[in-house]
C-alpha cells in the first residue's frame, strides 16, 4: 500500500475527493494545489496509516521511511531548500487532518527542522535574525508542548518574565537577542523537564512529531469530542507535512484565518481576521488581539488598526480573487486559512465553514439564488439537527437589560444561567439542572465538556475565529468572545467589570448575536419563523414524501406543532390527562374500586372531563387526523408511593388507609414494562377504554356540530401482541362510536389500529392488519422489547456500549436501524400483503432523529411523528430522506 501523497510545485497526488483517505485538509491542499492556487509543497501520510500505527502497538513499518524520505525530497525539489541543511534550512510544520474538521482538538507542530546550527543559516539566508530566532522558540515552545508534552505553562511563564523584565507589552517587542536568549531558557526548561537536551537531530524531530500527531487521535479532548459529534473512532486522522512560509518575517508579512461569508449571519461579505508579523496560532489562541480584514468591517466595528484591505491592497487582492475562485470551485461557503510572506500569498487550508443554522439557510438561499446551487441541493445541505438553534427564545428587544459590557457577537442565541468560572463546575452544576453560564478568559480544547455542558460562554480574550467561537458555533451554543473590559479571575471565581462584580452562582444573560453580557436574566420572546426559515421549509415540504405529525397532548403543545407545521397528531397519550387537578381523585377511586360497577362510577365522573380535553385539541386539529393512544401505563403509577400521602389520598377517594394499602400492594409488580398495561387494561377492564372512546366520540361530534370540520380520531391500542387482543378492543371502540354516532345523529370517520410494540406484533403484522386499520410504530417500546434492554436502567452500561462500538449510536436515541430496523420493515411488509393501504407511521422519539426518519422513508412508512419543536427539523429531514 502507498501511505504518501504529494502536493504543490505542480503535483497532487489526490484532491478533494480523497477526504477518507487524506483526511479534510490534506484532501483540500491537494485540491487547491491542483487548480494552481499558491500551495506550500507538502505530502500527506494517509489515514490508513494511522490505523496500520494503532493496529502494530504504536509503531511504523519500515516501508514508510522509504515513503517518508521520498516525499521530504518532493518538498526539496519544489523550494531548493534541504531538510537540515546547516546554511539554507528548508522547515516544514506537521499538521493533524481527520477527515471531518475537528477545530483545535488535535497537534500541529510549525517551524520543525530548527537546531541550534540551522537557526544561524536560517537568520544568514533570512538576512532577519529576529525572524530566525522567534521561529526557533516558537519551535522548541510546540514541539515540548505537543510532542514531548512538557508543561507548556512554564513557557509561557518564561516568556512573560522576559517581557516584564524588558518593559515589553507585545510579543513583537522582542529583539533577536532577546528571543537568543529565550532560545537557552526554553532548551534548560526542556532538560529540566524532559531530563534530556532538545532533541537537534531533524529526522528525530520529523518522526516525533508524525508520531505525536498519530497519537493525538487518541487523546482524551479528541474521544470527548468524537462522542459528541457522532465521529467514529476507527476514521484516523492523516499527518501533513509542508514547508514552512513565513507570517513572521517583518511588517509585510501576515497570518489570518477568513470565511467567504459570514458564518454567524450568513451575510454575503468576506469574513476574518489577520495579524501582521505572526504565525498562524496567534490568531487562533488570542495572544494578541486580531485585525479585521476588510475595511468595511473595520469601520462598523469602530477599530482603529488598519484592515488587511488597507494595509496590504495587493495581498488582500489577490485573496479576494481566491476566495472567489474557491466558493465558485467548491460551491460553498469556505473557511480558509492563509500567509502572506514577504508580500506573496500562500494558501495553508480551505474548507467548508462550520456555520450557524441562521447563516446555513441564508448562504443555501442566496446561493440557490445566485445559480450557486440548485433548490435541492440548499435543502440537502442545512443540518436539521441545527434548526433547534432557531426555534427557541430570543431576548425580549423591550424588556429591560443591565448591560455589564459588549464584546464579540461571536455566536447567536441568547442564553441565560449562573456564572461559573470553569469546565468542570459547569459540568457538574449543569448536570443537576442547573443552567450555566461558562466565563473563560480563552478556552482551549480542554474545555470542549463544560462549553458542551453550559448553556452560553463568554470569554475575555479571543475574536470572531477564536476557538471559543468556531466550537460555540458548531455546537450551537451562544458565545460572546473576547470580551476586554471583563477582569476575569478563575481562582477567585469572580469576575469584574468597572466597579461592578459577578461571582460564581450569580445569574448572567448573554447575547451572542449583539455581543451583549447582562447581569441578571432578560425575558424571552418566541423566536420568528418567517423569512429564510420559511422559505427553506417551504422548499423543503417540496421535495419530502413522508407526512410529518407531532406528539401533543395539551392543547398548547398542538398549536405549537401546527404553527411549526405539523399534520396531525401521531401519538396523543391519555395517561398524562388523568393526572389533572382533581381527576386523579376519580382515577384512584376507579383503581380502588372491588368491582366493575364501582369503576363504572367512577368512571362517569372521568367522561366529560376527558371529552373536554378531547374537544379543546379536536378544535385545533380540526380537519387533521389525531392518533389518539387509549390508556396505556400500569396502573399503580396513579397511586401514592409515600407513606405520608396514603392519609390524603385514602380519605380523598372515600376508602380507608388499610384498603389503600392493601390494593396498592396487590398491584405492585416486578417487571411493570412488562405487566398488567397497555391493551391489557382493557382487555381486564374494557369499561376504561369503553370511556376514552366515547369521549373521543362526543368530543369528534361536538366539534364537528359546532365548526363544521370533523378531525379523523385514529384510535390507538397499545401493546397489542397478538390478532385476538386487537379484535377485543377494536370491538369495544366500534361499540361506544355506533352509540355515541345514534345519539348525535350524525357520524365522524375514524380508524381503529395498534401500535407495533411488541416483537410478536411485528411477526404477526399480517394477521393483526385483518383487523387494525392503522399501524404506528411505537419505537421507544419495540426498542426496550426487542433489545431486551430497558430504557430506564439502560444510563448505567449503554455509553460504554457506544464507546466500545457495540451500537454505533444510543439506540434509544437514533433507531437501531438492522435490529429494530428489521422488524418494522417485516411488519410493513406483512401488513401491507394483507391490508395495501394500511396507513404506517412512527411515533417513538425517534420520529424527530434524522437518521431515524431517513431509515422511515426508505422503509416506505406514511408519515413520522415527532415533538412539537422537532416538527420543522422532521419535515427538512424528510425532505433530505426523499433526495
Ligand atoms: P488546526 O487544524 O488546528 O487549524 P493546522 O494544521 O491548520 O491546525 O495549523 C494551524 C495553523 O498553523 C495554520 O492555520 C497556519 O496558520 C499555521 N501553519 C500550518 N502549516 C503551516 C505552514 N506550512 N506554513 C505556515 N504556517 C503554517
Ligand atoms: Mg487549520
Ligand atoms: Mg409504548
Amino acid at each position: 500500500t502507498q501511505y504518501v501523497y504529494r502536493f504543490g510545485g505542480g503535483v497532487s497526488d489526490g484532491g478533494s475527493g480523497d477526504k477518507t483517505l487524506l483526511g479534510g485538509k490534506g484532501a483540500n491542499l491537494a485540491e487547491m494545489a491542483s487548480i494552481g492556487l499558491p500551495v506550500p509543497p507538502g505530502f500527506t501520510i494517509s489515514t490508513q496509516m494511522c490505523t496500520r500505527y494503532y493496529e502494530e502497538g504504536q509503531s511504523f513499518p519500515d516501508s514508510l521511511r522509504d515513503e517518508v524520505a521520498q516525499g521530504i525530497a518532493h518538498i526539496e525539489g519544489v523550494t531548493g531548500k534541504t531538510f537540515g541543511d546547516a546554511a539554507d534550512p528548508l522547515l516544514v510544520s506537521v499538521r493533524s487532518g481527520a477527515r471531518v474538521s475537528m477545530p483545535g482538538m488535535m497537534d500541529t507542530v510549525l517551524n520543525l527542522g530548527l537546531n541550534d546550527q540551522t537557526v544561524e543559516g536560517l537568520a544568514t539566508a533570512s538576512g532577519d535574525a529576529r525572524f530566525a530566532w522567534d521561529s526557533y522558540r516558537r519551535f522548541i515552545q510546540m514541539y515540548s508542548d505537543v510532542v514531548l508534552e512538557l508543561d507548556h505553562g512554564r513557557f509561557e511563564e518564561a516568556l512573560e518574565i522576559a517581557k516584564e523584565d524588558n518593559g515589553y507589552n507585545l510579543d513583537t517587542e522582542l529583539t533577536a537577542e532577546d528571543w537568543q536568549k529565550l532560545v537557552a531558557e526554553y532548551k534548560a526548561l526542556v532538560e529540566e523537564l524532559w531530563g534530556k537536551p532538545f532533541p537537534q537531530d531533524v529526522h528525530d524531530q520529523l518522526w516525533g512529531a508524525i508520531g505525536a500527531v498519530f497519537g493525538s487521535w487518541q487523546a482524551e479532548r479528541a474521544k470527548v469530542y468524537r462522542r459528541l459529534n457522532n465521529i467514529p473512532g476507527d476514521w484516523g486522522t492523516a499527518v501533513n507535512v509542508q514547508a514552512m512560509v513565513f507570517g513572521n518575517m517583518g511588517d509585510t508579512s501576515a497570518t489570518g484565518v477568513a470565511f467567504t461569508r459570514n458564518p454567524a449571519t450568513g451575510e454575503n461579505a468576506y469574513y476574518g481576521e489577520f495579524l501582521i508579523n505572526a504565525q498562524g496560532e496567534d490568531v487562533v489562541a488570542g495572544i494578541r488581539t486580531p485585525q479585521y480584514l476588510t475595511k468595511a468591517a473595520r469601520e462598523g466595528a469602530g477599530a482603529k488598526p488598519l484592515s488587511m484591505e488597507e494595509a496590504m491592497p495587493d495581498a488582500y487582492g489577490e485573496l479576494a480573487a481566491v476566495f472567489d475562485r474557491l466558493e465558485r470551485h467548491y460551491r460553498d461557503m469556505q473557511d480558509i486559512e492563509f500567509t502572506v510572506q514577504q508580500g506573496k500569498l500562500w494558501m495553508l487550508q480551505t474548507r467548508s465553514g462550520k456555520r450557524t443554522a441562521k447563516a446555513a439557510l441564508k448562504i443555501g438561499i442566496d446561493m440557490a439564488e445566485e445559480g450557486l446551487i440548485t433548490r435541492e441541493e440548499a435543502v440537502a445541505r442545512v443540518d436539521p439537527a441545527a434548526l433547534d438553534q432557531l426555534l427557541h427564545p430570543t431576548l425580549d428587544p423591550d424588556a429591560p437589560r443591565d448591560v455589564l459590557t459588549k464584546g464579540l457577537p461571536a455566536s447567536p442565541g441568547a442564553a441565560s444561567g449562573v456564572a461559573v468560572f470553569d469546565s468542570e463546575t459547569a459540568e457538574r452544576r449543569s448536570a443537576t439542572g442547573e443552567p450555566v453560564i461558562l466565563v473563560r478568559v480563552e478556552t482551549s480544547p480542554e474545555d470542549i465538556h463544560g462549553m458542551h455542558a453550559a448553556k452560553g460562554i463568554l470569554t475575555a480574550r479571543g475574536g470572531m475565529t477564536s476557538h471559543a467561537a468556531v466550537v460555540a458555533r458548531g455546537m450551537g451554543r451562544p458565545c460572546v468572545s473576547g470580551a476586554g473590559s471583563l477582569a476575569i479571575d478563575s481562582r477567585a471565581r469572580v469576575m469584574r467589570v468597572g466597579t461592578r462584580e459577578i461571582r460564581e452562582g450569580d445569574t448572567l444573560t448573554i447575547d451572542g448575536s449583539t455581543g451583549e453580557v447582562m447581569a441578571g436574566s432578560v425575558p424571552t420572546v418566541q423566536p420568528e419563523l418567517a423569512g429564510d426559515f420559511g422559505t427553506l421549509m417551504e422548499w423543503a415540504d417540496g421535495v419530502r414524501r413522508l407526512k410529518v405529525r407531532a406528539n401533543a397532548e395539551t392543547p398548547l403543545d398542538c398549536r405549537t406543532a401546527r404553527d411549526f407545521g405539523a399534520e396531525g397528531i401521531g401519538l396523543c397519550r391519555t395517561e398524562h390527562m388523568f393526572f389533572e387537578g382533581s381527576r386523579i381523585t376519580a382515577v384512584r377511586q376507579m383503581i380502588l374500586a372491588e368491582d366493575e360497577k364501582g369503576r363504572r362510577a367512577a368512571l362517569d365522573k372521568l367522561l366529560p372531563e376527558q371529552r373536554r380535553d378531547f374537544i379543546e385539541i379536536f378544535e385545533v386539529m380540526a380537519g387533521l387526523p389525531c392518533t389518539i393512544r387509549l390508556l396505556d401505563p400500569p396502573l399503580h403509577e396513579f397511586l401514592p408511593h409515600q407513606e405520608a400521602e396514603f392519609a390524603e389520598v385514602a380519605s380523598a377517594a372515600g376508602v380507608g388507609v388499610e384498603q389503600l394499602k392493601r390494593r396498592a400492594a396487590e398491584l405492585h409488580e416486578f417487571n411493570p414494562m412488562l405487566g398488567h398495561r397497555g391493551c391489557r387494561l382493557g382487555v381486564t377492564y374494557p369499561e376504561i377504554y369503553e370511556m376514552q372512546a366515547r369521549a373521543i366520540f362526543e368530543a369528534a361530534c361536538e366539534v364537528a356540530e359546532k365548526s363544521g370540520e370533523a378531525p379523523i380520531p385514529e384510535v390507538m391500542i397499545p401493546l397489542v401482541g397478538t390478532r385476538k387482543e386487537l379484535e377485543l378492543m377494536k370491538a369495544v371502540v366500534d361499540k361506544a362510536a355506533e352509540a355515541v354516532f345514534a345519539e348525535k345523529g350524525r357520524t365522524i370517520e375514524y380508524l381503529v389500529g395498534t401500535m407495533i410494540e411488541l416483537p410478536r406484533a411485528a411477526l404477526k403484522a399480517g394477521e393483526i392488519a385483518e383487523v387494525g386499520e392503522f399501524f404506528s410504530f411505537g419505537t421507544n417500546d419495540l426498542t426496550q422489547t426487542t433489545l431486551g434492554v430497558s430504557r430506564d436502567d439502560a444510563a448505567r452500561f449503554l455509553g460504554v456500549y457506544v464507546d466500545k462500538g457495540i451500537y454505533a449510536r444510543d439506540p434509544f436515541v437514533s433507531l437501531d436501524v438492522d435490529g429494530v430496523g428489521e422488524l418494522i420493515e417485516i411488519a410493513a411488509e406483512r401488513g401491507r400483503k394483507t391490508r395495501p393501504n394500511i396507513k404506517l407511521g412512527i411515533c417513538g422519539e425517534h420520529g424527530g432523529d434524522p437518521a431515524s426518519i431517513a431509515f422511515c422513508e426508505k422503509a416506505g412508512l406514511d408519515y413520522v411523528s415527532a415533538s412539537p419543536y422537532r416538527v420543522p427539523i422532521a419535515r427538512l429531514a424528510a425532505a433530505q430522506a426523499a433526495l
